[in-house]
């Protein structure tokens, strides 16, 4: 019998070959230098940080490249699959700006000449690739059970051999093809698994772009190919699907580091050029002194979600990520305010790789700096999404004031040091409460130096009575309660006051935290001037009768 009739045997439904699959997904037409790569998941429905990262650096490098970065679903493990799967990762890319080129855009459809973008649609493709294995004598049916794999496993425990299904004690690639039908007719079931050509005690040498040079003993493992229901195991499905979509460069998580000997040993096989590997180490977070990895268990910010129910701007994120990946380009971008990410050249040889620390503070900084760059009309955008989500009252006041919320985001907006007050859109209640009346409630003021309430209530019904105009500008508003400082005995400069203490009850300064507190009841806020032009005559009488 020769191999083709046997492989027919073993795979009658099969009838394309390689070359078939060649001419449909011929070799892409790019530039030298663009890289083709991908993210490629389980359906889990949705992104942690550390893929989050990792599809980050992969698109950013397809994009510079003028490549292409495409989203297949690797959902051949049924036991990590949940429901509509798919559809919260292609949320989660979009809602971080991450664009595919390729591949899928729901449960069932996708975009690209390179298709199916979903393994499950692939059993064809990888059973072609196995029976070309199977032809070539370099791939055989394997019969054992789980019985049989653990009574090998114990031999070699017992004889303190290499544990695994390889050389000798690969039983099945011994059997004859007549033994291999006769179990088929007896109704036995099967895995195919790769006759591997390698020796444990040789040695591979290969280049990580992020690793850097490394020697790792070769495959001798005749690793499964294809599993009892057909469908391809990761590693072989690794091979077919980023060969047939010619695939430059594999980015993935350091976890996949010891699997690139049977990588590399799949490519040999078949004759094809293998891509290159970026091996990403995980984020670290520092806890107490050390370094841990960052756990999708133990801490929030691994989860995605974090970042939207807190209003923190997708954006910062990326920026922030942008920089763990490349540590340089923090000082570039602050060089470079006009510029985007898109105009940094992101490198292989600069990711870390022991693993970068994820520092949500820093994170914060950045997010805070990004917030107080955009316009008062973005901000209200952006906090008005937030708040839809996640809280009502603010949601309803941002509806119901719309431009005078607009006008409080403005205030020290727009110039050379604008105000920092924003890490989160969820930090503009917390920091601008006290502008809407109906938060206005349950107050504690916070007096500072002059805390006498008959003094405080002299200071704001002079103000009120003889002072105050609400059509002042800056300056004569300023010199107004230099004069009602002068008039109630208060030194009209601070210097005056340090030079005299003994002459003054305090000075202009002590005067305006006066109204600052009466009217916002804290002591820290942004521009008096501006606040009080916004909140109006109406409210600023209302504000000075309650104390
Ligand atoms: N499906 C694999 C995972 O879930 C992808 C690894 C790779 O990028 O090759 O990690």
């Amino acid at each position: 019998m020769t191999n083709k009739e046997f492989a027919d045997i073993l795979l009658p439904n099969i009838d394309k070959t390689i070359e078939d699959y060649d001419k449909i997904y011929p070799k892409r037409n790019l530039e030298d230098g663009a890289i083709v790569t991908r993210y490629a998941p389980s359906p889990t429905g949705y992104v942690h940080m550390g893929a989050l990262f990792s599809a980050f650096i992969s698109s950013k490098m397809a994009k510079q490249t003028n490549g292409v970065f495409f989203l297949r679903i690797e959902d051949t493990d049924k036991k990590r699959e949940v429901e509509n799967g798919v559809s919260g990762i292609i949320r989660d890319l979009k809602n971080y700006g991450i664009k595919i080129d390729e591949g899928m855009i729901s449960e069932s459809e996708w975009i690209g000449e390179y298709g199916p973008y979903i393994q499950s649609k692939r059993k064809e493709i990888y059973q072609t690739f196995a029976k070309h294995l199977l032809i070539n004598d370099l791939a055989y049916p394997c019969f054992c059970n789980e019985e049989d794999l653990e009574n090998i496993r114990k031999e070699q425990e017992s004889i303190k051999d290499r544990i695994g299904y390889y050389g000798k004690w690969a039983k099945d690639r011994y059997l004859s093809k007549e033994e291999v039908i006769k179990k088929i007719e007896n109704g036995e079931k099967y895995v195919i698994r790769l006759k591997s050509p390698g020796k444990f005690e040789n040695k591979i040498i290969y280049d990580d772009l992020v690793k850097g040079k490394l020697e790792l003993p070769e495959n001798d493992l005749d690793i499964i190919i294809i599993k009892g229901d057909g469908l391809p195991t990761y590693h072989f499905a690794h091979l077919v699907d980023d060969y047939l979509m010619r695939t430059t460069h594999i980015i993935r998580g350091d976890e996949w580091l010891s699997s690139v000997p049977i990588h590399l040993q799949l490519f040999q096989v078949f004759g094809f050029k293998p891509p290159k590997y970026a091996h990403i180490a995980p984020l670290l977070k520092e806890e107490n002194g050390n370094r841990r990895k960052l756990s999708k268990r133990k801490d929030p910010e691994a989860a995605i979600s974090y970042y939207h129910e807190k209003g923190i701007p997708t954006e910062a994120v990326l920026l922030y990520l942008c920089t763990v990946a490349n540590s340089n380009f923090e000082m570039w971008y602050l060089q470079n305010k006009d510029k985007s990410i898109d105009d940094f050249k992101l490198e292989f040889k600069k990711i870390s790789s022991s693993g970068s620390l994820f520092d949500v503070e820093k994170l914060l900084n950045i997010s805070k700096n990004y917030i107080s760059l955009l316009k008062a009309d973005e901000v209200y955008n952006k906090t008005l999404e937030y708040a839809k989500n996640y809280d009502n009252e603010l949601y309803e006041l941002l509806t119901k004031y719309k431009d005078y919320s607009i006008n409080v985001m403005n205030i020290e907006r727009e110039q050379k040091k604008p105000r920092k007050d924003l890490a989160m859109f969820s930090d503009y209640k917390k920091e601008n409460w006290y502008m809407y009346d109906e938060l206005f409630i349950n107050l504690e003021y916070n007096f500072d130096k002059i805390n006498d309430l008959g003094e405080i209530k002299k200071i704001i019904s002079f103000y009120i009575s003889k002072y105050y105009d609400a059509n002042d500008d800056k300056e004569t508003w300023f010199n107004k309660i230099k004069l009602l400082s002068e008039e109630l005995g208060y030194a009209k400069e601070v210097k005056e006051y340090k030079e005299h203490p003994d002459n003054y009850k305090g000075h202009v300064g002590d005067v305006s935290m006066v109204l600052r507190v009466c009217l916002t009841t804290k002591t820290m806020t942004p521009d008096l001037y501006e606040i009080m032009k916004l909140l109006g005559k109406e409210r600023i009488e209302k504000r000075f009768e309650m104390i």
